[in-house]
């Protein structure tokens, strides 16, 4: 099909000539083909066979021609149309009245046709052809080969005639296409050169010439475009401010070389905190925008302002001095302190205002409840890289308990961390920090190898053949020594590794598949346990069950607690546990907090459980306690 006519005069522009032409060939065909069909007609009605077989040949070929202009061969369907009708005509005046056939009347427009559409060589192609043609048929006439109806005498004027109206004919056109080729190509060149010196205008209005960064201007655009979207999806946007506090200091002190310099690598900086849909602008001397957009939560805003905090705290080296920048911070949050970008960015500028007031290199939220946050996010990053050396961190076993026998299975670690200042810490708020910093796996690591020890401490002290389950982070499993660390782990502690159980998420199993199959393969090879902890809260694609070497599954805690007072939750419970024995998998219901719970997951036929009703997570030595007091129990 042909494309269809450009709407406006912006977008025919944009298509060109060449669309142009196309178009127009394809009209010109169309009418030669409705031509040629009207003349077959005719010489139909006048017995005219032959001549109507071979205009229905150039009908049918013609045809052919259209096609090909259609699909945007418009050179090739040119070239074909053009040859067609010449070999048309030619076959038409040999078979008809020769030099005095009205098909040589088709040749000056044939000629105009091949100039006009710049097919030059057919163009150059066809003259000689028509002019040998002539000569061609004034030899048929002079030998008597060919006669006209009535017999008429063929004097060497005729063919010279027809000769010079097709010369002049074909020089006219030939000028006239050149010129217009020549203003064509000129046009090209003025309409390039006008689309560079717009793009350099806009590079020049809309960005900052020092950094590359955008300007305010377009910073304020972008901002509009994520409100926009935000709006769309239900989502957040971040507007910050940030202000270098000694710039001037700087610029004045070591030269204005140097604060370009360092305005450059802030610059840089600040870039490499950002994602690449984030907006990173300078709208003034030392005066940058941050915009992030489409945000889900606030812990993603809490992570940047730390980040950006955090990185500008670093030495900056600056002609060979290292030099100390400190920022202020302001930031507003949309849609909670306005949904206009004025009002956000008018917003933002008063945090950074009240941030330098606050006694400069800090931050400060628009509202000030979030402030906290980031305070808490940068006491935990910076904390928690000395927590592990000065032993703030330990593990907690939660006893796991084997509901046929009611003996205790075995334990999950649970990190705990004590910070000097802030008291404990929930593990749900330090472990994304140590993934987002990259020390989730030297956290990893370490709990690793304090779990197998004591683990193997417990069969030691003769506590029997207790598991004991780990919490790896998807972070730490897709690094490639994964396996080595748990080889490790086993080797150094002397614990099987049957007792050992590494509790993955789901969303682990569902991102990665491929290598992390193997990886799971290989470890059930060796013995090692697979649960999947949270189990239900993650996906519905459950095609991974299937693929994965797994050996339990653990019922979300979410589940469990609710499930006898919300029917829903207590069927989902119940299907995820046949739905488990299907699959020749155990269960272990985390969460259980009473003993109604606890009698309806035995009567569902899950294997074993965890929770509150039987005890919390305890330290090490309690722990011991516990399964000691409990074996004594029960004799
Ligand atoms: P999880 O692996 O699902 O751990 C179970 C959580 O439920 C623990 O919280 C536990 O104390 C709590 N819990 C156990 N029984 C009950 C109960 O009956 N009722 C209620 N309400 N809660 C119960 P915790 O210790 O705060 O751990 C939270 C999460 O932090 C863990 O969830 C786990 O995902 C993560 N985590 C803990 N330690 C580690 C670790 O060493 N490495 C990694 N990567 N993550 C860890
Ligand atoms: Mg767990
Ligand atoms: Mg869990």
């Amino acid at each position: 099909m042909l494309r269809p006519l450009p709407q406006s005069p912006e977008t025919a522009r944009a298509a060109g000539f060449a669309w142009l032409r196309q178009r127009r060939l394809q009209q010109i065909l169309w009418v030669l083909v409705m031509m040629f069909g009207l003349v077959v007609v005719m010489n139909l009605a006048y017995g005219r066979y032959v001549s109507a077989g071979l205009e229905v040949a150039v009908v049918f070929l013609l045809a052919v021609a259209m096609r090909l202009n259609a699909r945007g061969r418009t050179d090739r369907a040119g070239a074909l149309s053009m040859a067609v009708l010449m070999l048309g005509l030619c076959a038409l005046a040999l078979n008809g009245q020769g030099l005095f056939d009205e098909s040589l009347m088709a040749f000056p427009a044939l000629l105009l046709f091949a100039g006009l559409f710049g097919f030059r060589r057919v163009f150059v192609v066809l003259a000689c052809g028509m002019l040998a043609m002539l000569a061609l048929l004034y030899f048929l006439h002079q030998h008597d080969i060919l006669r006209s109806t009535p017999v008429l005498p063929v004097g060497w004027e005729r063919p010279f005639v027809i000769s010079l109206v097709v010369i002049a004919t074909g020089l006219f056109a030939w000028l006239l296409t050149s010129d217009l080729g020549q203003a064509v190509r000129q046009l090209e060149a003025e309409k390039q050169a006008l689309e560079e010196s717009h793009a350099r205008i806009e590079v020049l209005a809309q960005r900052d010439s020092l950094t590359g960064l955008p300007n305010r201007s377009l910073a304020r655009e972008r901002l509009g475009f994520l409100l926009q979207q935000a709006r769309r999806n239900g989502a957040m946007v971040a507007v910050m401010f940030l202000d270098l506090d000694n710039f001037k200091t700087i610029n004045d002190s070591l030269g204005h070389a140097a604060g370009d310099e360092l305005l450059c690598q802030v610059a840089d900086k600040l870039r490499a905190c950002v994602r690449e849909t984030d907006t990173v602008a300078r709208v003034s001397g030392d005066e940058f925008l941050i915009l992030l957009g489409d945000l889900q939560d606030e812990d993603a805003i809490v992570a940047v302002v730390a980040k950006v905090t955090h990185l500008l705290g670093r030495a900056f080296a600056i002609e060979g001095v290292e030099v100390l920048v400190t920022a202020s911070l302001g930031t507003a949050v949309a849609p909670r302190d306005g949904d206009g970008a004025d009002l956000l960015l008018k917003n933002a500028d008063t945090a950074m205002y009240q941030a330098k007031d606050a006694g400069r290199n800090t931050f400060c939220f628009f509202d000030a409840s979030m402030n906290e946050s980031v305070t808490e996010h940068l006491h935990i990053a910076s904390g928690l890289r000395s927590a592990l050396a000065s032993g703030e961190l330990q593990l907690h076993y939660q006893p796991q308990f084997d509901l046929h026998s009611g003996r205790v299975l075995g334990a999950e670690a649970l990190l705990r961390w004590h910070h000097p200042e802030l008291g404990w810490i929930p593990p749900g708020k330090f472990i994304p920090i140590a993934e987002r910093s990259g020390l989730i796996n030297e956290l990893g690591t370490w709990v690793l190898r304090q779990a197998c020890r004591d683990a193997q401490g417990w069969r030691s002290d003769g506590l029997g053949e207790l598991r004991v389950a780990v919490n790896v982070s998807p972070l730490q499993f897709r690094r490639d020594d994964i396996e080595r660390e748990v080889a490790q782990a086993l080797l150094a502690s002397g614990l099987p590794a049957t007792a050992l159980e590494l509790e993955l998420t789901e969303s682990l199993l569902v991102a990665d598949a491929r290598n992390i199959g193997d990886v799971l393969q290989r470890l059930g090879a060796q013995g090692v346990q697979i649960a999947i902890d949270d189990f239900g809260t993650g996906y519905s694609n459950l095609g991974y069950l299937r693929r994965f070497s797994v050996h339990r599954l653990k019922i979300d805690q979410s589940f469990v607690r609710r499930m006898c007072i919300n029917a829903h939750d207590e069927g989902l419970v119940r299907a995820i546990i046949e739905m488990a024995h299907c699959l020749d998998l155990q269960t272990v219901a985390e969460g259980v907090e009473d003993s109604q719970t606890l009698e309806r997951l035995h009567a569902f036929g899950c294997e074993s459980a965890q929770g509150f009703h039987w005890s919390p997570a305890l330290p090490g030595d309690a722990f011991v306690e516990f399964v000691r007091e409990r074996q004594a129990v029960a004799g």
